[in-house]
C-alpha cells in the first residue's frame, strides 16, 4: 500500500482515500494532499475544499492555477522537519570548514596535502528566513558554538541571534560569511540569491541553499566562484530536478550536490496533523499552517 494511505489509515481507519491516479469518482474528493504533482491533475475536482503540501514548501501548489483561490491551502510542520534540517546545515558548515569534498578527491588520487581548517571565527552564519525552520537551525548553530545572524521580513526576537528586518538587509550581509538560505519561494525572493547580494557578503564567503533552486541566480554563482567572492556553496535544490547530467555545476569541485534530501517529511509524523487538517477543512475552520496566498507562503 501507498505508505501515505498507511499512515493516515492508521490515524484514522474510517477514511475514503483514493491514490491518484485512480481516482473513481472526482465529485467526492474534498481534500487532496500532493507533492510536486503534474499540472492539471486537480482540474475537475468540484467538491474540493482544501489541498495540503506534504512538505514545508507550498510554491508548487501556489504556481498550480488549477487549484482555485477559494482553496485553502496548508502545510506539513512537524519537528523532524526543524532537527534535519539543522543536522545538514551544520554538516554542510563542517564539509566546508574541514575540506571533507578536497580529502575525497585526493583520496581518490592517493594525495597527502594539508589544509588548515577555515577558524570559526570566520565562519559566521546569516540565515535568510527565520520562519519554521530557519529559527530552528538557528537555535541548533547557536548551540555548536557558530556566531549567527538571522534577515527576516518581520524582525525576529531569537535569544544570541543577531536578527535583521527587511530594511537591514546589507548590514546582515556584511557580518555574514556563510550564507544560509531558508527563505519561502515567492515574487519577492525568487532570484535573491545574486552576484550584488554575494559581493557584499563578509569573506571568505559560502553559500548553502537548502530552500528553492530558483532563488540562485545559478550564472551568478559560478562567476562568483570563477572571481573568488565565494569560496565554495553547498546546493541541495535546483531550478531544474533532477539536475541534468549536463548540468555546470557537477563539474565544479568547490559545489557540494545534494539531491533534495536536506530534510524530508516523515509520513509516520506527519499523519496526525494531516488528518486534523482534513477535519478541519470539513468543518470549515482555519487549517493549521494555513499558507496566506497573499504572502506565498
Ligand atoms: P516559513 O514560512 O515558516 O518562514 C519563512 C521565513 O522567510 C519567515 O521568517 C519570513 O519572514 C521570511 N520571508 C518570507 N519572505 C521574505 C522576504 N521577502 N524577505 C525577507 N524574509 C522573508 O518557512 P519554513 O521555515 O518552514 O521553510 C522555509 C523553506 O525551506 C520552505 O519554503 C522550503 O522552500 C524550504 N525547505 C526545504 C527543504 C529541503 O529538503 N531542501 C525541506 C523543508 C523546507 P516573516 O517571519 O517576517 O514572515
Amino acid at each position: 500500500m501507498n505508505p501515505w494511505k498507511e499512515a493516515l489509515l492508521r490515524i484514522d481507519a474510517n477514511l475514503d482515500i483514493e491514490v491518484w491516479p485512480r481516482v473513481e469518482n472526482k465529485d467526492r474528493v474534498t481534500f487532496a494532499v500532493c507533492w510536486n504533482h503534474p499540472k492539471k491533475v486537480l482540474d475537475g475536482y468540484p467538491n474540493l475544499k482544501a489541498v495540503t503540501s506534504l512538505g514545508a514548501g507550498v510554491d508548487h501548489l501556489l504556481k498550480d492555477v488549477a487549484i482555485p483561490k477559494s482553496v485553502k491551502l496548508a502545510r506539513v510542520m512537524i519537528p523532524s522537519l526543524k532537527t534535519q534540517m539543522g543536522e545538514y546545515v551544520l554538516n554542510a558548515i563542517q564539509n566546508y570548514r574541514f575540506y571533507t569534498a578536497r580529502y575525497v578527491d585526493q583520496k581518490r588520487e592517493a594525495y597527502w596535502s594539508k589544509h588548515n581548517p577555515v577558524p570559526k571565527e570566520d565562519c559566521t552564519v546569516g540565515i535568510m528566513g527565520l520562519g519554521e525552520i530557519g529559527s530552528a537551525v538557528a537555535e541548533w548553530l547557536l548551540v555548536n558554538g557558530y556566531e549567527v545572524n538571522g534577515w527576516s521580513r518581520s524582525k525576529k526576537n531569537i535569544g544570541g541571534v543577531q536578527c535583521f528586518d527587511d530594511s537591514g538587509l546589507d548590514e546582515f550581509l556584511s557580518r555574514t560569511n556563510i550564507l544560509v538560505c531558508l527563505l519561502p519561494l515567492t515574487k519577492e525572493t525568487s532570484g535573491i540569491l545574486e552576484l550584488d547580494v554575494f559581493k557584499k557578503l563578509k569573506p571568505p564567503a559560502f553559500l548553502i541553499n537548502v530552500a528553492r533552486g530558483t532563488h540562485l541566480v545559478e550564472e551568478d554563482l559560478i562567476y562568483a566562484l570563477d572571481t573568488k567572492v565565494l569560496q565554495g556553496a553547498c546546493l541541495d535544490v535546483f531550478e531544474e530536478e533532477p539536475l541534468p547530467a549536463n548540468h555546470l555545476f557537477w563539474n565544479r569541485p568547490n559545489i557540494m550536490i545534494t539531491p533534495h534530501t536536506a530534510s524530508i517529511t516523515d509520513p509516520e509524523e506527519a499523519a496526525e496533523l494531516i488528518v486534523e487538517n482534513y477535519k478541519r477543512s470539513l468543518s470549515g475552520i482555519e487549517l493549521l499552517n494555513e499558507v496566506d496566498r497573499e504572502l506565498g507562503y
